[in-house]
């Protein structure tokens, strides 16, 4: 029932609105300061289009073949809603080109590889896509994004594609460690490559169970999957 979801959703929302306005409040902060993501992975096209009638339009995917057919189905189903499409998942460099289609934010930009192939297929692009780099926290490259030690270099091969706009950095905190360290430390990172490119204001960085403590550190927008929408289940990324 669509009704029903749509209740629980608001009630969720809700929710989740609750934290960040307390953890915005905690700090001195403005909640205007922190974008709110919903990451709609293995979630049906029907629940991201409840989301947008919630008036949440910032949503998030991480696999390019998932997103691509979700977001024609939200346009589908809701064609007034002004979704902005955001892809924080680890990308292939064959995939740039099919990204370029949907997202209209890639905030996982973690290797010069990955920037030159964004690049290529975004030179002809009216608008610009919007790009966060990927930041490593924990040196783990299993897990994807870049050294800090790299990032100066990635960010100049981004800042130097037409079709690409610098906006910021992104991480996930470690897994199994205190996230606050790991925080403290992108807003270093963050702080530095703002010197260098001024535009590059985002760090974007807290998910469902660490988002406060990534307020507190800097955060301008937090990435909200399960405390939105629910348990993705054991199979599932
Ligand atoms: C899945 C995912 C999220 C959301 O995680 P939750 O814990 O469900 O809120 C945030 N960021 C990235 C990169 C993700 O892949």
């Amino acid at each position: 029932m669509s009704e029903e979801r749509k209740a629980r959703l608001a009630e969720s929302l809700a929710a989740v609105e609750a934290r960040i306005d307390r953890a915005c409040a905690a700090v001195g902060r403005a909640r205007e300061e922190v974008r709110l993501l919903a990451v709609t992975k293995t979630f049906p096209a029907e629940d991201a289009a409840l989301l947008t009638d919630l008036g949440l339009t910032d949503l998030a995917e991480n696999r390019d073949q998932e997103a691509g057919a979700k977001a024609a189905e939200v346009a589908r189903l809701r064609p007034d809603a002004r979704v902005r499409w955001h892809m924080v998942g680890r990308l292939q460099r064959n995939k740039a080109r099919s990204v370029a289609e949907w997202a209209d934010e890639i905030q996982s930009v973690d290797s010069l590889r990955l920037a030159e192939a964004l690049a290529k297929a975004t030179v002809n692009r009216e608008r610009p896509i919007d790009v966060l780099l990927q930041v490593s926290l924990d040196d783990d490259p299993g897990r994807g994004g870049c050294p800090v030690s790299e990032l100066d270099a990635l960010a100049e091969r981004v800042a130097r594609a037409g079709g690409l706009r610098l906006r910021g950095v992104m991480a996930v905190a470690p897994l199994g460690a205190d996230p606050a360290p790991a925080f403290e430390r992108l807003a270093g990172a963050a702080g530095a490559l703002r010197k260098q490119h001024p535009g590059a204001t985002e760090i974007s960085a807290g998910m469902s169970g660490d988002l406060e403590v990534a307020i507190t550190h800097g955060s301008t927008c937090v990435r909200v999957g399960t405390a939105l929408l629910g348990g993705r289940g054991l199979a599932s990324p």
